[in-house]
């Protein structure tokens, strides 16, 4: 499998070229040059797969360099890789008393959010590339709730790679920054930057741009640009698919749809890919008020007017993003590697999915309705989700025939959320085992970058400082 530039500057990259890279030099996204498809045969046979099989069996289809050895040794890495999870399964699909709401739980990793299927896995494949070529790197993310406390914890598994993470001051929850700055790592850093995420993504692209930096400390991206992530988020979308078969008895040609919490639209590509692939899956795409998915689903205009700076501050905090780079990735896909036509890229994917936006309001509402009809707590994120659900309810829209069956993706752990489950009024603490120890760890440094300071120049200053 050979990879390319989604703006068509660049192709025929192997995986271990574009593994630990961002942005392609041409400013796109890589993508791999084929979509492989998947016979009727293979899905039955990895409807039985472990997870950490499914995904040696998903990574090898892109991994043409076999960068964890033989099939076995692959699924032997995969199975450790996972073996710390919070879960025997590593994930699970379960169904709420009640009403019949139906949730893929991704959130059992080490930080209690999705994102941990992926960056554990990209850190490990990573550390193998950089063994090989006797190299060392520095990853570099900015992160708007989830993704730096996963990819902190990843890269602090890591031999051959350090890590600085970015975080937006502010914009992020407290037992978020806790799960960051309580890491005792020496190849993690933690800077906290008086700005917004997709602010910091500006600062990150420019370092990624910079040639003598990236030459002299092979700077890595694991935030949802890099494709090693996307190509690990394609296995959940089909191990909960078989789940969701399984439990309504039916067969692989079953519609489901997946309602995506949405961000950066990372989560989203992986199941694109997925569906090209053959798995015949459908996605609701799910916004909190920043509604950036949405309003250019709606419009279907890239609205110049998403104005990084105007960026609202929610509950749902990991999906305060205005900019959701990923699109790119989906359109490539929708299109059919279309690089020229956007207008008819938009066309297809207006037509292609569904959105729905859920305000801060709405998400207080749908925690406070589970928790009072199905005795559960969900994340605030989950909740965008569980919202659509509920309004097809309320609405007694008959959707088989429109979704098939409905799986809401639970992208958090409510635990990692305790001031939005307060603000529902839910007369319930959450915890979990996870989180109460963060209790008992010290808080480590974190370094201040402030607004008024040159970013670029400060993290220069910072990458030398710490000789990374
Ligand atoms: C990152 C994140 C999202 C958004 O995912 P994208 O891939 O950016 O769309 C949603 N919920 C949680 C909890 C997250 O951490």
């Amino acid at each position: 499998m050979k990879f390319c530039s989604t703006r068509g500057g660049e192709s025929g990259k192997s995986f271990s070229d574009v593994i630990i890279k961002g942005y392609a030099e041409d400013g796109g996204l890589y993508v791999p040059e084929e979509i492989p498809s998947i016979s009727e045969e293979t899905l039955a046979k990895w409807k039985t797969m472990s997870y950490p099989d499914l995904c040696a069996a998903i990574l090898d289809l892109f991994d043409s360099d076999r960068l964890l050895g033989s099939i076995e040794q692959s699924r032997e890495r995969f199975r450790n890789c996972y073996a710390n999870f919070n879960h025997p399964e590593v994930l699970k699909v379960v169904e709420f008393p009640g009403d019949g709401t139906m949730i893929a739980e991704l959130f059992h990793g080490p930080t209690l959010a999705f994102k941990d299927l992926a960056l554990f896995g990209v850190a490990m494949i990573a550390d193998e590339l950089l063994k090989r070529r006797q190299r060392k790197c520095l990853a570099v993310v900015a992160t708007s709730g989830d993704t730096g406390s996963s990819a902190a914890r990843a890269v602090a598994t890591m031999e051959n790679g350090s890590i600085i993470v970015l975080f937006p001051k502010n914009f992020i929850t407290k037992t978020q920054e806790r799960q960051m700055t309580t890491i005792s790592s020496e190849n993690v850093h933690i800077v906290e930057g008086e700005g917004n995420s997709d602010e910091l993504d500006v600062v990150l692209k420019d370092l990624t741009r910079d040639e003598n930096l990236q030459q002299t400390h092979n700077i890595a991206i694991f935030n949802s640009i890099n494709v090693a992530r996307i190509v690990l988020q394609i296995p959940y979308f089909f191990y909960s698919y078989f789940r969701v078969i399984e439990s309504k008895e039916t067969g692989l040609d079953h519609a489901v749809t997946f309602v995506l919490p949405t961000g950066g639209g990372g989560n989203l590509a992986g199941g694109v890919f997925a569906k090209a692939m053959g798995l015949p899956i459908r996605f609701v795409i799910c916004n909190n008020s920043n509604a950036a998915m949405h309003n250019i689903i709606q419009t279907s205009t890239l609205s110049k007017s998403a104005d990084a700076a105007d960026v609202q501050k929610t509950l749902a905090c990991a999906m305060d993003i205005k900019v959701p780079y990923n699109l790119e990735r989906v359109f490539y896909v929708l299109s059919k590697k279309d690089t020229k036509s956007v207008k008819e890229v938009m066309e297809l994917f207006e037509a292609a999915e569904n959105s729905f936006v859920a305000t801060d309001e709405v998400i207080l509402q749908t925690m406070k309705r589970c928790w009072v009809k199905n005795r559960e707590i969900i994340c605030p994120h989950t909740a965008t989700a569980v919202a659509f659900y509920h309004h097809l309810l309320d609405n007694r829209v008959d959707f088989q025939q429109q979704f098939g069956s409905i799986v809401c993706v639970a992208t958090a752990s409510p635990a990692k959320f305790p001031e939005a489950v307060e603000k529902a009024k839910i007369d319930a603490k959450v915890s979990h085992p996870v989180i109460e120890a963060l209790d008992n760890l010290p808080e480590l440094n974190k370094t201040l970058m402030k607004r008024d300071e040159n970013w670029l120049e400060f993290m220069k200053k910072f990458i030398s400082k710490h000789n990374l």
